[in-house]
């Protein structure tokens, strides 16, 4: 059992080696365990090396490190964990995340202690257990999360990182855990067994904080599920109405309505994102989005006319994927045209269903180079990590080409278009002012 006044815990976020946007958002995971851990008096700092070059980085001296690992980043992590332990022999190197909880079993002796699951209880256990601590901690959060203190922004600096919302500096929120759908390349439903919920009054607390502490008034609700509970949207809305704040915030397909988004614009919302993954139908039942393209294209209406700014997020190259539905996604953005989309490759996280179940979707062979395991790269291109029965790698990446080549092409006609659009507006309102002046 440690005195916990005496013991020092680092937790640190690992740069990511392929992300385009690396230090868009505070590490929010490692946020909610340092205030869990501040809230029963032990001293926690947060070292964010996202962004942060190998021979830059600065790690304190610590009894206790918890350090974050994804897929992409396992060997980047298991380099901090033998650099905590030059640092410091003694102390116990802790690994959590979506990774170590997929696959508990395949994480380098490098570290002391896996954390399976949300890390708020593990690193309280481990802390209240150091030095005595286990191979292996599993313990799920308490169902209703305002038992849990809001994320220790005071250990990082908020307007260090990228998220803007027009040119203002903006913060990430997350309102609940889980998702209660069963993607089949998601393994966020597999993390999370049941949904858990903040109270909106609860969260509006955390907004109001942040505002008269940082003066922060642009928010991005990271939750997945922001709009599945009806009856928890609209009380948020109805209470976020009044604070004059600007958010993001993403929907579900199927689910929306009109008049939620007209809600959701009445409250703030100011972009509003889906998961629309594929232009075809046969694909996105392949991938138990339990949603239908007719859906997919509604939502994406009625969030323009309620004047919400709209944000795509497609996955390319599911097992199943050719030539055809390519081009079904093809014409789909055609149709609908959002205003923002983000394309990515499809990737066999561990815990996902394709992971677990090859055979089901026809993938001969999951190759496990995690380094490989990301969406897309910094030269704009995803990876292949699977081997399906319709298609080589190598006529993939012919696909990938052709279809990202398409899609930049697109995007510059856009910002030509919305250039052009600019300017007109100017000289219509250069008119207008010479008109008056007249
Ligand atoms: S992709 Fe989105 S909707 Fe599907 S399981 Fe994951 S979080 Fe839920």
């Amino acid at each position: 059992m440690s005195n916990k006044k005496e013991l020092v815990i680092e937790l640190i976020h690992p740069p990511h080696p392929q992300s385009i946007e690396d230090r868009l958002d505070a590490p929010l995971g490692l946020l909610y365990i340092a205030s869990n851990l501040e809230k029963e008096g032990y001293l926690v700092r947060i070292n964010d090396l996202s962004g942060v070059d190998e021979k830059d980085w600065k790690i304190g001296e610590a009894d206790i490190y918890g350090t974050t690992i994804y897929a992409p980043t396992v060997n980047i992590s298991e380099k901090i964990a033998k650099e905590c332990k030059r640092i410091n022999p003694y102390s116990v190197v802790v690994a959590g995340g979506a990774h170590p909880t997929a696959v508990p079993d395949k994480i380098g002796k490098s570290f002391d202690v896996v954390g399976i699951g949300e890390g708020e209880e593990i690193m309280l256990d481990i802390a209240r257990e150091y030095p005595n601590n286990k191979r292996f901690y599993k313990k799920d959060l308490e169902r209703n999360l305002d038992k849990y203190p809001h994320p220790a922004y005071h250990l990082v600096d908020p307007f260090s990182y990228k998220r803007k919302f027009e040119g203002e500096q903006a913060i990430t929120l997350l309102t609940s855990r889980g998702c209660p759908y069963r993607c089949a390349f998601c393994g966020l439903a597999e993390q999370h067994k049941t949904m858990k919920y903040r109270s909106p009054e609860n969260i509006l607390e955390e907004i109001k904080f942040i505002q008269k502490k940082y003066g922060i008034n642009k928010f991005n609700f990271q939750d997945d599920t922001f709009t599945v509970n009806k009856k928890r949207l609209y009380k948020m809305l109805d209470l976020f109405k009044p604070l004059n704040i600007g958010f993001r915030a993403h929907g579900r397909s199927g689910l929306d309505t009109l008049e939620d988004y007209i809600l959701l614009k009445e409250a703030g919302c100011d972009v509003i994102a889906w998961g629309i993954e594929s232009g075809s139908q046969k694909i996105l039942d392949l991938m138990n989005k339990q949603t239908t393209v007719e859906n997919n294209e509604n939502v994406i209406k009625w969030a323009k006319e309620a004047g919400l700014t709209t944000h795509a997020f497609f996955v390319i190259g599911f097992p199943g994927e050719d030539k055809d539905t390519l081009e079904e996604t093809k014409n789909f953005i055609e149709r609908t045209n959002p205003d923002q989309y983000f394309v990515s490759n499809f990737v066999p996280y561990p815990g996902t269903d394709v992971w677990n179940n090859p055979k089901k979707y026809g993938v001969k062979k999951i190759h496990t180079n995690f380094e490989k395991y990301y969406q897309v790269d910094k030269e704009g291109f995803g990876s292949r990590n699977i081997e399906v029965e319709n298609i080589d790698i190598e006529m993939f990446k012919e696909l990938e080409k052709d279809f990202r080549g398409w899609i930049n092409q697109r995007m510059q006609r856009g910002s030509v278009q919305e250039y052009e659009e600019k300017i007109m507006k100017k000289l219509k309102w250069k008119e207008n002012l010479n008109l008056k002046e007249k």
